[in-house]
């Protein structure tokens, strides 16, 4: 595989991204952003996204960049609702906290949930802060 491996296809034109192999391949200290900006005709947006795409490809220049564009989205989009959202510290937003169990008393023999942010030490209830 890959003689030609800094041919890219992108939007149905090919690019010779040899300018970009070079920094991939650590033998150029230019900023792929702005390789593509520059020389390949990307908006600066395009080409900022261009270089994740880049990254989420294991640093190499895919043969067909849309393809590999459509990858990356997909991804980015199947990552997102995977991890529901964090719990919050309330005073400083941290969301390095601690859930322990607060015994509540000797009548109700009640076990509590309650959180402790590690950052700014702030205890509350769990069930609070629901929304
Ligand atoms: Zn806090």
């Amino acid at each position: 595989m890959g003689k030609n491996k800094y041919y890219c296809k992108i939007d149905g034109v090919i690019h010779n991204l040899s300018d970009v192999q070079e920094v991939l391949d650590g033998k150029s200290e230019r900023n792929i952003v702005l390789i593509m900006y520059e020389e390949h005709g990307m908006d600066i947006v395009s080409a900022n996204t261009f270089e994740s795409v880049l990254r989420f490809h294991n640093n190499e220049i895919p043969s067909d960049y849309n393809e590999a564009l459509r990858r990356w989205q997909e991804y980015n989009q199947a990552s997102l609702p995977k991890s529901p959202p964090k719990p919050r510290c309330p005073r400083c937003g941290s969301t390095d906290l601690k859930e322990r169990q607060m015994y509540v008393g000797p009548e109700s023999n009640l076990y509590v949930p309650y959180y402790t942010c590690q950052q700014c030490r702030k205890t509350w209830m769990k069930n609070m802060f629901k929304c």
